[in-house]
């Protein structure tokens, strides 16, 4: 048995009580890894953004906005976990302020943006002997942007796919380990992925030989 802690959804980032910046990230990655865990005896907890997706039985959900949010929520249960995955669409920017009413046409639109917590980035610096698993959505140039996620954020793992995976059954994925391993899947549904991260998660590399 093993503790999975895993993110999942979108985030939000309001610039005033009604708007924000996000996008169409469904959850239903994240949702299926924490399904196959749990089915398979393990402990979860879900960080979720607003996801359109069911979340699963039995599995605890933190239910979150921001970025900032679920950064938040992730290093408060990170010591708990053993397995940390970030299947998370985090949005990049978020404004500097945000407006407390409904901003109105009259008030103009000027928004200044800064970068978002880096949340894999942050759990990375207090990895330890925890296993961490990210994700690397490119459309160009995707192995050597997931190579350097999986360097700069501490990762063992990344899973790389492309902007289609968004919204879709499943696609074509390539998984890049921190010791230079590199599995290329021409199409797998996302119960397919998810059922090989909780496999790799519990039983090593030996799992993705057969
Ligand atoms: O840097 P990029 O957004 O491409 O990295 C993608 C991976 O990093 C995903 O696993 C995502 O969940 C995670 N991420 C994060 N915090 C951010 C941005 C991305 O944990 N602010």
């Amino acid at each position: 048995m093993k503790r999975f802690l895993i993110t999942t959804g979108p985030t939000r980032e309001h610039i005033d009580s009604v708007r924000f910046l996000s996008n169409g990230s469904t959850g239903a990655t994240g949702f299926l890894i924490a399904e196959e865990a749990r089915r398979r005896g393990n402990e979860v907890i879900v960080v979720a953004g607003p996801a359109t997706h069911p979340p699963p039985r039995g599995v605890r959900v933190i239910d979150v906005v921001s970025a900032a949010e679920m950064c938040a929520a992730v290093l408060a249960n990170l010591q708990w976990a053993d397995v940390l995955i970030g299947a998370a669409a985090v949005c990049d920017w978020q404004p500097v302020r945000c407006a407390a009413h409904k901003l109105s046409k009259l008030d103009g639109f000027s928004v200044e943006w800064v970068p978002t917590p880096d949340i894999l980035q942050s759990a990375g610096e207090r990895k330890g002997e925890r296993l961490h698993i990210g994700f690397a959505l490119e459309d160009a140039d995707g192995l050597s942007k997931a190579a350097d996620k999986l360097k700069r954020k501490n990762l063992d793992y990344i899973v790389l796919n492309a902007p289609t995976a968004i919204g879709s059954r499943g696609g074509a994925y390539q998984l890049l380990a921190r010791g230079g391993g590199m599995w290329h899947f021409e199409y797998l549904t996302k119960e397919m992925l998810a059922a090989l991260l909780v496999d790799l998660a519990l039983e090593g590399e030996t799992a993705l030989k057969g």
